[in-house]
């Protein structure tokens, strides 16, 4: 089944109703796409929807072939499990070191230390954070933050990821570095969506490129 499906689906905030009207959208599972658009399009509301912390008012919702968009509130940890999430404001635990960050979704999946800690270690390794393993976020640099918050969402082998502005803080070498990584996971068939204003990025990803503008999002299979 297709990872994420999207039919006719509005939401809006009491203060900026309407931000997504009629949203159609098609993620394929193993796909990888850039969503793209100005600065207040509704970008992070998209991505808020398919990861379940708002739910549409109008339309449908599937994620991995079944309904999301109405299904109960005991459900919504299953999708979520399925899922690894980069936010734009990264929500790292600061009382946690860069290693516990990382792997937390692995210690409340049950998992034990051993089982992924040399994995989690390679990880942050990967995104240039391996002699930072023991620093809190307080500590690290905004480019650190994000970079921690990225291994984070992947360290798990999610099915999809879903990544809001997740070169934003970094410089160029390291944006490459990141996209890098974002092409490899999706070569070994995870869906990636990844919301970002950085259009030269987009164009050089080799992603299929979408716009949402005036509520709506164009491009792409849907
Ligand atoms: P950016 O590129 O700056 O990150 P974006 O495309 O991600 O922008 P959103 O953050 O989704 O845009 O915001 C879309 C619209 O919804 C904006 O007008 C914003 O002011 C409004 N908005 C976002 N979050 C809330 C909220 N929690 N309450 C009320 N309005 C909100
Ligand atoms: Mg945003």
């Amino acid at each position: 089944p297709d990872t994420v499906r999207l039919g006719g689906v509005g939401f809006g905030y009491a203060e900026t109703p309407d931000v997504l009207r009629d949203v159609n959208l098609i993620l394929p599972a193993g796909s990888f796409h850039f969503l793209t658009g100005p600065s207040g399009a509704g970008k992070s509301t998209l991505l808020k929807l398919l990861t379940l912390a708002e739910r549409p008012v109008a339309g449908s919702l599937e994620l991995f072939g079944e309904d999301a968009g109405s299904a109960p509130r005991s459900a919504l940890p299953a999708f979520r499990r399925r899922m690894g999430v980069v936010f734009q404001d990264f929500r790292l635990l600061d009382h946690l070191t860069a290693f516990d960050n990382a792997a937390l979704p692995l210690r409340l999946s049950g998992a034990k230390l051993d089982s992924y800690s040399a994995d989690v270690e390679e990880m942050l390794d990967w995104v240039g954070l391996g002699s930072k393993l023991d620093a809190r976020p307080p500590a690290l640099s905004g480019g650190e933050k994000q970079r921690l918050a990225i291994a984070r969402a992947v360290v798990t082998g999610p099915e999809l990821i879903v990544a809001d502005e997740p070169t934003g803080s970094v410089d160029a070498v390291m944006g490459e570095r990141l996209l890098k990584l974002f092409q490899t996971l999706n070569k070994l068939g995870t869906t990636i969506l990844i919301a970002s204003h950085d259009e030269s990025l987009a164009e050089r990803s080799g992603a299929t490129l979408l716009r949402l503008e005036n509520g709506r999002v164009t491009g792409g299979a849907a």
